[in-house]
């Protein structure tokens, strides 16, 4: 699956523009600077793929990117900005709202939470919306390599009860380190069990 091209297929501001849904896709969610372009770069083994969608005013928009012949990975935009204004979040909610309830082909999420940091009150926000749209997602753990392992086992003792509420969450979260290739193999066996 992760053997093939990985290319940018377009990013998307409207429901209208997505292509259409003729292939299976799982979508990444996180807090701004949680690490998703660098875990979709690791995924895929391009280093400068998902830097497209962080560069300003793509930081709003739902990126595609092809993975294999017939799947997509697609980088919802991040949330949690400081100081984002209220339009542009209202904005950023209804196109979110829109994709997870009308995308028949996606099959899971993956809420990127820092483990530095654990589930915060826009990562529950996301993962309520989860629930709503009856989207499973799973917790990914991003940046483990900066938590020290003796410091570990209270933020996921957190960040299980977190997931415990949520009636969409898949039970079993992964930890990775795109930095020191931590876990990447896992979520990449995950997804090609899915896809
Ligand atoms: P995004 O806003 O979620 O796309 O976040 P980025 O992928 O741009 O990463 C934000 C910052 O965290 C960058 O400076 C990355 O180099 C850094 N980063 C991302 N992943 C890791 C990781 O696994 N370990 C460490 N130590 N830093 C990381």
């Amino acid at each position: 699956l992760f053997a093939g091209e990985t290319d940018f297929v377009k990013g998307v501001v409207a429901m209208d523009g997505m292509p259409p849904d003729d292939r299976l896709e799982v979508c990444f969610a996180g807090r701004s600077n949680v690490g998703k372009s660098t875990l979709i770069n690791a995924l895929t083994g391009r280093k400068a793929l998902a830097r497209a969608s962080n560069t300003p005013g793509r930081t709003q928009e739902i990126n595609f990117f092809t993975c294999g012949e017939s799947h997509y990975l697609v980088d919802l935009p991040g949330y949690g900005y400081a100081n984002a204004p209220v339009k542009t979040v209202e904005k950023w909610q209804r196109l979110l709202k829109a994709y997870l309830s009308g995308r028949a082909s996606l099959r899971r999420a993956f809420v990127l939470i820092d483990t530095r940091h654990g589930v915060k009150a826009v990562d529950e926000e996301i993962m309520s919306l989860l629930d709503r749209s009856a989207v499973t997602f799973q917790v990914v753990m991003t940046k483990a390599d900066k938590v020290k392992e003796s410091e570990r086992e209270a933020i996921l003792t957190q960040v299980r009860g977190a997931i415990a509420k949520h009636p969409a969450a898949y039970p079993e979260m992964i930890l990775t380190s795109s930095e020191k290739g931590l876990g990447i193999d896992v979520l990449r066996a995950v997804i090609a069990t899915l896809v």
